[in-house]
């Protein structure tokens, strides 16, 4: 049944470390995180969830998520219109959003990190370089548009 993943298992230790009770369901959603490709909407998680666990309910999973957050096993992004993505913490990076074809590119944190320090020192403001999508548009469609003038 459950075979261990040492991905898995540090999620579950950051959850016993805060002193939370492990259930099924929060082993379940963290196996469904570990397991993800990409990014995965509170929708398709709890679908993923229910596909191995049936019992558990969407509020559960958005429960579990929420703690997840404040435990910053997880952190959610925006990268277009709509529902909210969530991935693993450890998988922070930049996230770039083509308004004509709707692709997003993941980019290394690093490239807002000269923008991140702009922006402190002039403002005072500290960017989150991950939580919303920048927005533009991407090289193919860039192209696609001349060829079409
Ligand atoms: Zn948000
Ligand atoms: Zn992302
Ligand atoms: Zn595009």
């Amino acid at each position: 049944m459950s075979r261990s993943n040492p991905e898995v298992d540090d999620i579950l230790s950051a959850i016993r470390g805060a002193t939370k009770r492990v259930t099924v369901a929060k082993r379940t959603v963290a196996e469904v995180l570990v397991a993800a490709p990409g990014h995965l909407t509170a929708e398709e998680i709890t679908y993923e969830v229910q596909k191995r666990q049936p019992d558990v309910s969407p509020s559960t999973v958005y429960r579990i998520l929420e703690e997840f957050e404040a435990l910053e096993i997880v952190v959610h992004a925006h990268l277009d219109q709509h529902a909210a993505v969530f991935h693993l913490a450890g998988a922070v990076h930049g996230h770039l959003t083509c308004d004509e074809c709707g692709t997003t590119f993941e980019i290394p944190a690093a490239h807002f990190d000269a923008l991140s320090k702009d922006l402190q020192k002039t403002f005072g403001f500290r960017l989150d370089r991950h939580h919303v999508a920048v927005t533009g548009t991407c090289e193919y469609c860039q192209t696609h548009r001349q060829l079409h003038k």
